[in-house]
């Protein structure tokens, strides 16, 4: 499965917001692995779409998607350096596919800031450092390695070593990777190096309850800096979410409307964490069950087949498609087959979000 890691500085409420999304995943279903080990959890991606489908088709079951979530506690000052076991949380979040950077941004007297005092900056700063630091290590070996192997004259090497310099040379200034890549092979050097600043990030501004619906200058800090990142920014109150998530059903809604909140936080946190993973959904709707997939952005109709068994992707033969706003306008399958919206695709069809398909293949 895809997965994003929770990282930042220790008392930012990464493990409140982590008990929070898992225990609401558990909450909600039949899914029997919510916790797989204390650190790792999956949770399902809320989707307004299945409950729309589920009216229609009126499934026995309806199964959403997940995804998972990776608590990383334990990056501090100095992991770069091996302070507080610093390089084994760096290698979970070299195993990650996202990050989820928690900023602490409510001040509690009753809660220790590592650094003494509350500020989004500088402690988006210190885990940059930090990680940037790591990086820094890692392209150094690599270029060592290369500058050795390119002294037998190998042009291919010589461009891998120059390449990995001018990593190392961005790194050094602290300055983000992204974009370095100019080829192909750059890009394949780039990946094999997978970088901690290379992945992509959404910022997650946990404030105080009060502070929920205003603007906040803490909160400020963390938009100017991912702006300048092109990252994303969710602000939410993880104390209050921890309530939320206790909650379901009715009273549930019932608080949010009391809170004035459209949606708990953690719904549009999983939700920003799916988009910020490239992910997107189709689904598939019969009388035994409705449910979600995922799939990258870009998948073609044979390897979406493939996500429900590989079978499906071997045999393929060509998708049966209805766009998601075509099966609801037209009441279900039927209707939409009627109209002539159901299309027939083959091999080469890219799967939009919230397609609804029927697979047809050879056995
Ligand atoms: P971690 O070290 O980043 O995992 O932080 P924790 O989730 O363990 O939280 C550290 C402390 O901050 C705990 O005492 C939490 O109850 C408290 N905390 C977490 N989120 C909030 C919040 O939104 N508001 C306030 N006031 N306290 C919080």
């Amino acid at each position: 499965g895809f997965n994003c890691g929770i990282v930042g500085l220790p008392n930012v409420g990464k493990s409140t917001i982590f008990n929070a999304l898992t225990s609401a995943g558990a909450e909600s279903a039949n899914y029997p692995f919510c916790t797989i080990d204390p650190n790792v959890g999956i949770v399902q991606v809320p989707d307004p779409r299945m409950d729309q489908l589920s009216a229609i088709v009126n499934p026995q079951r309806i199964q959403p998607t997940t995804i998972e979530f990776v608590d990383i506690a334990g990056l501090v000052k100095g992991a770069s350096a091996g302070e507080g076991l610093g390089n084994q949380f760096l290698g979970h979040i070299r195993s990650v596919d996202a990050i989820i950077h928690v900023v602490r941004c409510f001040d509690d007297d009753n809660v220790v800031h590592v650094n003494g005092r509350v500020s989004p900056a500088a402690d988006i700063d210190t885990i940059h450092t930090e990680l940037g630091l790591s990086d820094l290590e890692t392209v150094e070996k690599k270029l060592q390695r290369a500058e050795k192997a390119g002294r037998s004259g190998d042009r291919k090497l010589k461009d891998e070593a120059a390449f990995y310099q001018r990593v190392r040379d961005l790194l050094d200034q602290g300055k983000n990777v992204r974009g370095v890549a100019e080829n192909e092979d750059e890009r394949l050097w780039l990946r094999d190096l997978h970088l901690l600043t290379d992945k992509p990030v959404l910022y997650v501004a946990n404030v105080a309850e009060d502070d929920l619906g205003g603007e906040h200058p803490f909160v400020g800090q963390v938009q100017q800096i991912a702006s300048l990142e092109g990252a994303g920014v969710v602000t939410i109150c993880g104390k209050l979410e921890a309530e939320i998530s206790e909650l379901e059903g009715e009273e549930k809604q019932a608080f949010l409307n009391d809170m004035g909140l459209a949606e708990a936080g953690l719904d549009r946190l999983i939700r920003s964490g799916y988009e910020l993973l490239g992910l997107i959904t189709y689904f598939t709707a019969g009388v035994k069950e409705v449910r979600a997939w995922t799939i990258t952005r870009g998948t073609k109709a044979p390897q979406a087949a493939g996500v429900i068994h590989s079978d499906f992707e071997k045999g393929f033969i060509r998708a049966e498609v209805i766009a998601f706003d075509d099966f609801i306008a037209c009441n279900g399958e039927a209707g939409a087959k009627e109209k002539g919206l159901m299309r027939l695709e083959g091999k080469e069809y890219v799967v939009r979000d919230g397609d609804v398909m029927h697979f047809r293949f050879n056995v």
